[in-house]
């Protein structure tokens, strides 16, 4: 399976000045720097940070090699990228000391896209395989048009947001990947659950997407609704979090993740790019997430309910297999390898699984010796242990009194 993107790729060419310049008003800059910019060019190289085979598509300018070189340092592979004579897309980026900015954009190359292009491009993939689209290129809706017609699977940032999307049959598309403002413009809803209702509603076949900034994320893969809150970090710069969240949530998906594990990850990856300056080279690499994803805590939010969803499924699980309790088991059910499935329990209990399985291993115990009559050996056994003086240690450890004594306390006691 490979990864089609096919997209803008922009020079964004930042001035530093006090104010923004008003009408009629001329002002020296500070200072100035060009990047790298454009949501295709930082999807791919999210992607391909994320460790996907990526083959970006799209036109740059005679003045774009600079995009070509952070384009392929990221390992994107660039053959089917075509020189025009026209300059490259670029944006004109006014920053104040303020903070604020204005920015006017120069479709340039980006509008260059020819029907003729895309089929050429197109016939190189294959059913199944992925395309991944924006909406800052021309001829977008003849584009997903071919590749439907291809068998090829679709994946939509309907961004940024204009009128030519309404006419677009969103019925061609598996997922949509799209913010709140994106998102109540297509679904004329402004609340989150209303907007992914909606597009269910109308869409049915379509997976969605929904990311809500610091508010975190939901994640409708066709079955069950996924949230996830956004990772504890000092935002510095959002540019790119949408750009960085979408490639790593295509790197895997393309991977096999599961749902639940596919938007952690792009979770994770979105908020180390807001802890960071700059749009494309604020977008982490795989093995840096990989790293950090354990040591990172939740916001307060839409995951609470996520993490309390997780909680319960594994005390459920757990309770009702006390006996031979098994991590890869619980991790299968749940849709985790094993080893992550470890680091799991530590992020939503904040102990290890073996701490938490002893613990409730001997809250199950003191349970039965308090409403059973079976000898203190039995109890230990139901508990799943064989080992007596190992769980008497244990037991004692927590209940602060030996099993024996427990239940003639409680025994008195009722
Ligand atoms: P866009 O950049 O397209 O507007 P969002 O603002 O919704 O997209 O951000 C995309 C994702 O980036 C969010 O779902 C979240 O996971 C992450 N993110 C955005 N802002 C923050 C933040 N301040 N702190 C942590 N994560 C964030």
């Amino acid at each position: 399976m490979k990864i089609l993107s096919f997209g803008s790729c922009n020079l964004d060419y930042v001035y530093k000045l006090h104010h923004i310049v008003a009408k009629g008003e001329t002002e020296q800059t500070s200072s100035m720097s060009i990047f790298a910019g454009g949501k295709g060019l930082n999807q791919s190289i999210a992607m391909a940070r994320a460790g996907a085979e990526v083959y970006h598509a799209g036109c740059i300018g005679a003045d774009g090699d600079m995009l070509l070189d952070t384009l392929k340092d990221s390992g994107v592979d660039l053959r089917y990228i075509k020189r025009v004579e026209e300059k490259n897309g670029h944006a004109i980026i006014q920053v104040s000391e303020k903070g604020e900015n204005s920015i006017f954009l120069y479709p340039g190359s980006n509008a260059m896209i020819t029907e003729e292009f895309a089929d050429s491009v197109i016939a190189e993939f294959d059913r199944g395989d992925i395309i991944v689209l924006q909406n800052e290129i021309n001829n977008l809706d003849y584009i997903i048009k071919a590749a439907y017609n291809r068998g090829m699977t679709i994946v939509l940032n309907p961004s940024p947001i204009d009128e030519k999307l309404s006419a677009m049959d969103f019925n061609m598309i598996s997922y949509i990947v799209l913010n709140e403002i994106e998102g109540e413009h297509i679904s004329g809803q402004n609340i989150p659950e209303k907007i992914i209702s909606q597009l269910k509603l109308k869409y049915p076949n379509l997976k969605i997407v929904l990311t809500l900034g610091d508010k975190g994320c939901m994640y409708y893969d066709g079955e069950d609704i996924y949230c996830h809150a956004a990772f504890d970090v000092k935002a510095v710069d959002t540019t790119a979090a949408g750009d960085t969240f979408m490639g790593y949530f295509v790197a895997s998906l393309i991977a096999g993740e599961s749902s639940a594990k596919i938007i952690e990850k792009a979770s994770a990856a979105s908020a180390i790019a807001v802890s960071r300056n700059g749009a494309a080279p604020s977008i982490p690499y795989s093995v840096e997430v990989d790293s950090t994803i354990s040591t990172m805590k939740l916001k307060a939010g839409r995951t609470a309910s996520r993490e309390e969803e997780i909680k319960e499924k594994i005390n459920r699980y757990t309770e009702e297999n006390i006996q031979d309790v098994n991590l890869a088991e619980l991790a299968g059910k749940l849709g985790y390898s094993p080893a992550y499935m470890g680091e799991l329990v530590k992020k939503v209990f904040g102990k290890s699984f073996g701490k938490y399985l002893m613990e409730k291993r001997c809250d199950k115990a003191a349970e039965l010796l308090k409403n059973t009559h079976l000898s203190v050996g039995e109890v230990i056994r139901a508990v799943g242990y064989n080992n007596e003086s190992f769980f008497r240690k244990a037991f004692t450890q927590i209940y602060g009194t030996t099993p024996y004594n427990y239940r003639k306390t409680m025994k008195n006691r009722g």
